[in-house]
């Protein structure tokens, strides 16, 4: 079967693109909202026997979703399923399509929950504390591969009797901002107020700092938070942490940083991952409130989750909570984070690579 006619799958459509496929067959366009409530408010998988469509609907959906036919449905097998010791976080492995296996992370408590999906089948950054970086890139995914993470969170939600999801992290396996087009088709499937109706404002987009895909961000007027996972200071130091880094020096990145910032009028969320004896002395934390000078920013720190591929060990809480008085005297907003999940290998690629050992 050639390119131009592979099956696609339903969840890569924005809304007006699955009412184009369903005109082009002259199923009438008001069809398409009962469609699209199926896929992506009850993140159905029964569409083939569904009693509420009606009849026009019923026979386009038998007719192009059976097997063989132009479209298919992202239905990603969950391989693993782990929870954390504290009961809020599962950690799941699914599998696609074609075999590859992405990790989402499902937090959920009372009032909020959050998911954290992947953008990719491995990761092109090779940052050397995280394990997905270790095992090197495969591939992007698709807009629906991501949309389908995000399904299957809400349906154990459902299954667990609690409200569907509020906040979504683009934090998982993968660089979002290197897989830009598929992320934003997926954010403006997920954020669609007749289905999946997260708000922008409770998306958070991740990047190691690819500079160009901050500037779209920035040009595109983007609705969604920024978070940057800086880590480092210096460039020297950042090269380290972050190979890919090498491409973006740091002082364009933060250049990228204020035109956001001007852009869009929001703020920057800077990820610190504190690792003990390598980043999170007084100076770095010195050096790091020198660097964001003119940037609205908000510093998160995260002690690092120990992986297996990395000697590193993460911050005792003391020199921790000093790191974050020097950032505060300095006039930004920096909240200390818990590391959640840890029982279950919450920091990402942690948990394929186990199953792949
Ligand atoms: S931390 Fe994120 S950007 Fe870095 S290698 Fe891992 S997945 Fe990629």
């Amino acid at each position: 079967m050639s390119a131009t006619n592979s099956p696609r799958s339903l969840h890569d459509l924005p809304f007006p693109a699955l009412e184009e496929a369903l005109t082009r067959a002259d199923v009438r366009p008001i069809h398409t909202r009962a469609l699209w409530r199926a896929l992506h408010r009850e993140a159905a998988l029964d569409l083939q026997t569904r009693a509420d469509f009606l009849p026009p609907l019923r026979r386009w959906v038998e007719a192009h979703t059976a097997p063989g036919g132009p479209f298919f449905l992202d239905t990603p097998q969950a391989v693993a399923d782990l929870r954390s010791t504290d009961g809020h976080t599962r950690k799941f492995l699914l599998r696609l399509r074609d075999g590859q296996t992405v990790e989402t992370v499902l937090m959920a408590y009372p009032g909020r929950s959050t998911a954290c999906v992947s953008t990719q089948a491995g990761c092109a950054m090779g940052c050397t504390f995280c394990a997905t970086g270790k095992a090197g890139f495969t591939r992007h995914l698709r807009p629906g591969e991501i949309v389908a993470q995000v399904l299957h969170c809400q349906r154990i939600l459902r299954d667990e009797g609690k409200p569907g999801l509020r906040n979504l992290v683009l934090m998982g396996m993968g660089e979002p901002l290197h897989n830009y087009d598929a992320v934003m088709t997926a954010l403006e499937i997920l954020t669609d107020r007749r289905g999946t109706n997260i708000g922008p404002a409770h998306v958070t987009l991740s990047t190691v700092g690819v500079i160009p895909g901050i500037l779209r961000l920035a040009r595109e007027n983007s609705p969604y938070a920024l978070a940057l996972s800086l880590h480092a200071a210096t460039d020297a130091e950042r090269r380290v942490l972050i190979p890919a880094s090498r491409r973006w020096p740091l002082a364009d990145l933060l250049g990228a940083c204020r035109t956001y910032c001007h852009a869009t009028g929001r703020r920057i969320f800077i990820e610190w991952t504190l690792i003990a004896g390598v980043n999170d002395t007084p100076s770095h934390a010195r050096q790091l409130a020198a660097a964001l000078e003119g940037i609205a920013a908000h510093v998160n720190l995260i002690p690092l989750n120990p992986t297996a591929a990395y000697a590193g060990a993460p911050t005792a809480s003391a020199p921790a909570q000093a790191f974050k008085g020097i950032l505060q005297a300095a006039g930004f907003p920096s909240t200390l984070r818990q590391r959640r999940g840890i029982d279950i290998a919450a920091g990402c690629g942690q948990l394929r690579g186990a199953l792949q050992e």
